[in-house]
């Protein structure tokens, strides 16, 4: 070693750390106690002196790689603990409680943002690290500690540095040595963990779109809302929000822009309920507001009217201006029920009663809703049934044509035949069935038998006779519409031509529809709008709709008598309907001053009972015989009841009969229905005079 000496070299050794469990003995011929310090002092583990004794050296260097490798393994356990501690983010602290003499590991003072070597080392200045409302609670604790066995187990908070709040869990232990009490406690940062928490809680009570309480928070929200409302005999309202249209809305613009709907429809109830009110979102487009400690009625009925000017304020969706509209159901707390159960369903019978009786409206509960909706629910069931098993029947409403008194064409109108309830007429079942998804079958069906009845009429002898059918809108948008159409038309063998749809005004409302009626006039299908005039399309609208014809509304022809503006706007109409070619059929003529009226007016096609009721397929090949001409209608008014005392005596047989009326002669047919009682009391009766048509067949 000509320039360094042992030492040095020791001491260059022992600064690479990758060297540092080496351990290293110095072979020293110098046997002097300062020589062998120096090498100690250099970093060496041992020294030998010259000369070697080799079986010592060897004994040596064993000894010497054992404890190297066992002071390397302490360290990296050390190392490795606190590694373990910094992740799991755990520091701990013991207190000696005599001398109040207060450490904290290097963690502990990591995790808590302070510099571990200017902590001050006593209890209170620990307590000071500590969350100010937390402060006393803990330090009760670490007190106590000194007097329990058992490990202490308590949450608190930390301030951190930049007023950041560290939440943490800490086990306290108090240990005796020779009559000195310590305290330890292990203090793990979980603040992650309660963030975790607070975020599960969010995804399980909250719904994630709007941002409301969802249906697993309102359950476990109702108990904590009236176990406490019992007790103290309080009250609270329920408002059930129901968005009317939703669907559509979804249907139209897509499930995004509905998403959007609901968010903004979110905000505004937001806007209405109270702090102290609790909004949940039930699902879909349901809502639910629960009013605490409402009182009086008239307030529920006030928060309500708000919610829904509130909510109809105009919102423009996919550069579209919509107005939402919502029905409310609304019941208080005990009156319409007792339990979270009963509560809802009065409830949602009300929400129910409220789309019912036409939308966009509050109704509060009462019991004799139950009833109704029970109802309801029976002829639901009863209707599904029907429409399975096809118990209906389609009769048929002659179209004559005043200029030749013939029939030209007859409109399919269905009646639902109950077994035990008779004959019920589309007004009692067209709507539910609409609600209850089966007007599609409906229509199905109704296209099916009017083609099957057009080719059985052929077959009797009759020429292929114009049905018109009534289509729901919903029925019109079905994409196998066409497709069915078709097939019927093929293997019924009927054309085309003999097939007219019958669609209401709102039905047109959608431009798209326009596509769906120039489809269904390429296969030669007609297209009339119904019910014209009842409804918003205007006049010049017309123009632009692929149409066949139109029929007037019977609310016109109500009123050509009553109002003088009548007339000329049905004269404007009959002149636009002639300009562009669409046929026109006056609906619901009654009698023969409306007929002259509307023939005047240039309208030569009527329907109405003047002419006939809608009657069986079986009777109408007599009818398509028979002349509808108006002079042969006298002064004879259908419909008008006759008092049977004038003509009868008490023994009434059916049948034809004689009777006379305005000077005139009349034969006329009875039938039983057509018979009603006047004054049940005194046993008069009296009939309706039957249609024209009856009486042409009678006479
Ligand atoms: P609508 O299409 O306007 O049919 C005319 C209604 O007026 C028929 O009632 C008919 O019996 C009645 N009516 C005809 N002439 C007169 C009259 O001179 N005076 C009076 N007061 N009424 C007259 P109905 O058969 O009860 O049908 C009611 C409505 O039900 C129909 O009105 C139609 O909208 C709907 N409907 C009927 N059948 C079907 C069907 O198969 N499918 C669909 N979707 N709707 C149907
Ligand atoms: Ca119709
Ligand atoms: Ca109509």
């Amino acid at each position: 070693m000509p320039e360094l000496d042992g030492f040095v070299t020791c001491r260059q050794l022992k600064r690479d750390p990758a060297l540092t469990d080496i351990p290293i003995i110095v072979v020293t011929g110098l046997d002097d106690v300062d020589s062998i310090n120096s090498a100690f002092e250099a970093g060496a583990s041992d020294f030998i002196p010259k000369p070697i004794n080799y079986s010592v050296l060897i004994q040596r260097i064993n000894f010497g790689l054992r404890t190297g490798q066992v002071t390397a393994e302490l360290r990296n356990s050390k190392l490795q603990l606190s590694a373990a501690q910094r992740i799991a983010r755990l520091g701990y602290w013991t207190w000696d409680t005599q001398r109040d003499i207060f450490t904290i590991s290097e963690q502990l003072a990591e995790l808590v943002g302070i510099d571990f070597t200017t902590f001050g080392g006593s209890l209170v200045d620990f307590i000071n690290l500590i969350h100010p409302k937390d402060r006393e609670f803990v330090r009760d604790v670490i007190n106590a500690a000194g007097h329990s066995k058992a490990i202490q187990h308590i949450e608190y908070r930390i301030n951190g540095m930049a007023a950041e709040i560290i939440e943490v869990q800490q086990e306290i232990e108090a240990l005796t040595t020779k009559n000195q009490l310590f305290v330890t406690g292990i203090v793990q940062d979980i603040s992650h963990k309660k963030q975790a928490e607070k975020q599960i809680h969010r995804l399980a009570y909250f719904d994630h779109l709007t941002g409301l309480a969802n249906r697993s928070y309102y359950q476990e929200r109702m108990e904590d809302i009236i176990k406490p409302a019992q007790q103290r005999k309080s009250q609270f309202a329920f408002l059930f929000i129901d968005m009317d249209g939703f669907k559509n809305i979804n249907d139209t613009y897509g499930h995004h822009i509905g998403d959007m709907f609901l968010q903004e429809i979110a905000q505004r109830l937001k806007l209405v309920a109270r702090e102290i009110d609790f909004i949940v979102r039930m699902g879909g487009d349901e809502f639910c507001i629960i009013l605490n400690n409402i009182t009086e009625e008239a307030t529920v009925a006030e928060i309500a009217k708000r919610c829904l000017q509130k909510l109809e304020q105009p919102l423009i969706l996919d550069n579209q201006q919509i107005k939402p509209k919502a029905s409310i159901g609304i019941s208080l707390f005990p009156k319409d029920g007792n339990t979270e159960e009963e509560i809802l369903k009065a409830t949602d019978t009300a929400m129910y009663m409220a789309k019912q009786t036409g939308k966009h409206r509050f109704i509060f509960y009462s019991v004799h809703m139950t009833n109704q909706v029970k109802q309801r629910q029976q002829k639901a069931n009863m209707l599904r049934e029907a429409s399975a098993k096809e118990h209906f029947v389609l009769v048929y409403q002659p179209q004559v044509s005043l200029e030749t008194g013939k029939i030209v064409g007859v409109e399919a109108l269905a009646r639902w035949q109950h077994p035990g309830k008779g004959i019920i007429s589309p007004s009692d079942f067209i709507n539910l069935a609409e609600q209850l998804g089966l007007i599609t079958q409906l229509g199905h069906w109704a296209i099916k038998t009017a083609c099957e009845q057009i080719a059985e009429w052929q077959k009797a002898g009759l020429p292929y006779i114009q049905v018109g059918v009534n289509i729901s809108p919903t029925y019109l948008q079905d994409p196998g519409l066409i497709d069915s159409i078709q097939s019927i038309l093929q293997y019924t063998n009927v054309p085309a031509k003999c097939l007219q749809l019958e669609i209401t005004e709102n039905g047109l409302q959608n431009v798209s529809r326009i596509e769906i009626f120039n489809q269904l006039r390429a296969l030669g299908v007609k297209i009339a709008i119904d019910d014209f005039g009842s409804g918003f399309s205007s006049l010049a609208s017309l123009k632009q709709l692929p149409l066949d014809g139109l029929k007037i509304d019977k609310m016109f022809i109500d009123d050509l008598l009553i109002n003088p503006h009548t007339p000329l706007l049905l004269g404007t109409i009959i002149g636009l309907a002639d300009a562009l070619n669409f046929t026109l059929v006056a609906e619901g003529v009654e009698n023969k001053e409306q007929a002259k009226i509307m023939m005047g007016l240039g309208c030569r096609v009527m329907q109405g009972y003047l002419f006939s009721r809608p009657v069986p397929g079986k009777d109408i090949p007599a009818l398509y015989n028979a002349d509808f001409i108006l002079d042969n209608l006298g002064d004879y008014i259908p419909g008008k009841i006759v008092p049977a005392r004038h003509y009868f005596s008490r023994k009434l047989k059916w049948g034809p009969i004689r009777f006379q009326q305005r000077k005139m002669t009349w034969r006329v047919c009875l039938r039983r229905p057509a018979f009603v009682p006047l004054q049940p009391k005194t046993q008069n009766i009296g009939f309706r005079l039957a249609s024209y048509f009856d009486l042409a067949r009678m006479t």
